[in-house]
Order: C-alpha cells, then structure tokens, then sequence
C-alpha cells in the first residue's frame, strides 16, 4: 500500500482540498490516477524556439503523458514591441514537428487583459501592491548591485512608504510592485530540483505586478508583469504543475505570494535544467544556429534533435 500523507494535495491544491489524513491507496491504484494533471507549454514568440527551449518543452510533454494529463499551450504574446504573429506560426509548427502534441485551443495572452485587469483592481483595492514611481534612471542604478543575470534585479523598495498610508488611488503613470514579507522564506518541493528555500527581501525584492504603458504602446492601460499573469493564467488553465527552465525557479516564490494574496490555488512546480554550450553559454541565450528550424534546415531529425537534450 502507498501512504499519502496528510497536506498532500488532492485534485487541485487549496486550503480545503487537502488530504485530512493519511489515506492508503492500493498499488493498482495510483496516485496519479487521483489527479488530473494539467501541464503546460508557455512560450513567448519573440523568437525563434531554440535547443533549450524545446529541451524544457519537451520534459513538459513526457511529463503530462506520463501522467495521463492534458497539454495547454499559451501563447505569451504580451510583449507589444517584441512578439510577432510569425514566431506564433512557426514556434507551433516547430514544435509539433519535434513530436509534441498538446490539447488546443491555444490560449494567447493579449486576448486575456480583462482577466489581468481584474486581478490587478482586487490587488489594488486590497492595498496589496503599491505605486512605483521610480524613473528608468532610478532602475537602472539599481540594476547595477550585484544580481542574478536571470532575475529581476532586486528593488530597494523606496516607493515602499506609499502603501502604508492605506490603499493607494490608481496612478495610472505608475508601475505596480508587490511589497515582499521581508525575511520570510518561502519553501516550496520542486519536482526536479528538489527542496526549495527562497527568502523574501534579499533572494529577490518587490517585485513588478503591473506595468505603467510605454508612449506607443497599444494597451494604454498598461499591462500584467509575467509574474501576475503567469497566476492568473495558471489558475483559469486549471494547470497542476509548471514546467519551465531553472532560470525562473526564484519565480516560483513570488508566484506564491500572489497565489497566495489573491485566494488563488497552489500549483506544482517542476524546473528544468538549462542546456549550455561547450563554452558555458546557456542555449536560450544564443540567437544562433541552434534554432531548431536552423538544425532541420541541416537534415536533423526530430529524434536527432531530441538526443541532444540530454548530452
Ligand atoms: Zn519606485
């Protein structure tokens, strides 16, 4: 017999749907068998889909059959000056050409504002995030302390004081930023990687929640950080566990936060190694000849191609 111990999380994860007790399950029975797993292929079409890339889409594709799930593909298009329609078609025709299936419709996320919208009006009302009137210069200083080349660099907080005085009123030429619980460590199992401990206010800061929008910008209301939408998506999508690259393992915590402030369920997270090249470049980096259209163009096979992700 196979123990599920109390806290694990029965269908989709909430307060409420955790198991109460240690429950048995016959071997026959599995416990994936309980669970309807929902993955998903998160792609921005800003480029063409690289080596690392289908690496980490393809782990998201064995793992939803292994587990006899279903495969969403969003479309993360929010990006106004850097996705174009053309990367859409051809990051789906290349993956279906590497041998990933997923369950369409595809969802695109400039198609969801209201959604975003919705959640950014109950953060703001709630006083949960406040205004970040900081200019590009500000930032930018702050970008030069010591940080982690993946990550949103770490915020000094100095708009912080805005929140103390109550919910701030909407300011419509500011960015939106999340005060972190500094000190808090945010624990969290990580399907690959293992425990995970990341601390509030020096592993990563207040983090951007809405952008202000850009002169130009065709969302004149400003836009969700990937963080919100990434939530606020995950929780219509019905999704179980987020497959993605390491290099957003930190956003796993500050994901949870938000889940967390807007009553949204928890989901499991499964970060995936990044490939790198003989000389310690990550592959997702290189704009290059490891486009996987480049390596067909070459004679490469899908499974040629699917040997590589594990040298
Ligand atoms: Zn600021």
């Amino acid at each position: 017999m196979r123990a599920l111990a109390p806290g694990t999380c029965f269908l989709r994860c909430s307060p409420d749907n955790r198991l109460p007790q240690p429950v048995q399950l016959p071997p026959a029975l599995g416990y994936h068998l309980l669970v309807a797993y929902v993955g998903r292929l998160a792609p921005s079409p800003t480029g063409l889909l690289h080596l690392g890339h289908a690496a980490t889409f393809w782990t998201a594709y064995t793992r939803a059959r292994a587990h006899r799930g279903t495969l969403l593909f969003r479309n993360e298009d929010l990006d106004p000056q850097r996705s174009r329609p053309a990367f859409v078609d051809a990051m789906l025709e290349d993956l279906a050409w590497l041998g990933i299936a997923w369950q369409p419709p595809m969802i695109s996320q400039s198609q969801r504002l209201p959604a975003y919208r919705a959640a950014f009006a109950r953060l703001l009302e709630s006083g949960a995030i406040y205004p970040c009137t900081c200019s590009r210069k500000d930032l930018a200083r702050m970008m030069h302390a010591p940080h982690d080349e993946d990550d949103e660099p770490l915020y000094d907080g100095r708009c912080r004081t805005a929140i103390s005085a109550g919910a701030p009123p909407f300011h419509p030429s500011a960015n939106y930023r999340f005060p972190v619980p500094d000190g808090e460590t945010v624990r969290f199992l990580d399907g690959n990687l293992g425990a995970q401990a990341v601390t509030a206010g020096s592993d990563f800061g207040d983090f951007l929640v809405w952008r202000k929008p850009v002169p130009g910008d065709p969302h004149p209301g400003g836009l969700p950080s990937y963080q919100l939408a990434c939530v606020v998506d995950d929780t219509a999508m019905g999704v179980t566990e987020v497959v993605r690259g390491a290099d957003l393992l930190k956003s796993a915590a500050r994901q949870i936060l938000l889940q967390r402030v807007l009553g949204l369920p928890a989901v499991d997270y499964f970060h995936t190694a990044l490939l790198r090249d003989e000389h310690g470049v990550r592959l997702a980096k290189r704009h290059d000849a490891l486009a996987l259209r480049i390596l067909r163009e070459q004679g490469l096979t899908p499974a040629d191609v699917r040997a590589r992700f594990h040298p």
